[in-house]
């Protein structure tokens, strides 16, 4: 009966929209829990310690590595980002469901290490969609576009290691398919 509540990952390609999905959850859904990671980067406005990440500097970072004390970490955009093991694995042990938003590689690592985790994909609507968003701000150079464009081709076939797909048509849509997954509604 009291089987232990799964641990559900949504990772996808850069530019899909998954930050904005968890800052809508963080609002609208604090019962769903979701990790706080630790990061190398630097806050943006408006992001608080402990709340959006645990902002720690290198050394620091190396530290949480050489205690085993991160479930999985990886470098994005030349920063580091990891997922705390022990507060995740205290909240499963009591029964509450844990959602984690990490990048492709991280999904990777805990697909290893946690073979009873969910992993979603969270996939743009269309290919030029995800075009828009890649490019949407219109001040990068033609080079630097193309090299994004090339990456997110990689990434969205990663969706095949996935064992489901969530559409991100609309935020609130794909907010109550997570809440659902999760059995918090
Ligand atoms: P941002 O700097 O925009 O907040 O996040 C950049 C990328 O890092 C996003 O793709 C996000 O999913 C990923 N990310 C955030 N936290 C973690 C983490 O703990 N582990 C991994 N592997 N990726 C993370």
């Amino acid at each position: 009966m009291s089987e232990r509540p799964r641990l559900t990952v949504l990772s996808g390609p850069s530019g899909v929209g998954k930050s904005t999905v968890v800052a809508h959850m963080r609002q609208q859904h604090p019962e769903a829990w979701l990790s706080v990671s630790a990061t190398t980067r630097r806050p943006r406005p408006g992001e608080q310690h402990g709340v959006h990440y645990y902002f720690v500097d290198n050394d620091e970072f190396d530290k949480l590595i050489a205690n085993g004390e991160l479930l999985e970490w990886a470098v994005f955009a030349g920063n580091r980002y990891g997922t705390p093991r022990a507060a995740v694995l205290e909240k499963l042990e009591s029964g509450v469901p844990v959602l984690l938003e990490i990048d492709l590689q991280g999904a990777r690592q805990v697909r290893e290490s946690m073979a009873e985790a969910l992993l979603v994909f969270l996939a743009p609507p269309s290919w030029e969609e995800l075009v828009r968003r890649l490019t949407g701000r219109g001040t990068e150079s033609q080079s630097v576009i193309e090299r994004r464009l090339e990456a997110a081709k990689v990434e969205l076939a990663a969706e095949a290691e996935f064992d489901m797909t969530l559409v991100n048509r609309s935020v609130e849509q794909v907010v109550a398919e997570l809440l659902a997954l999760l059995g918090v509604v």
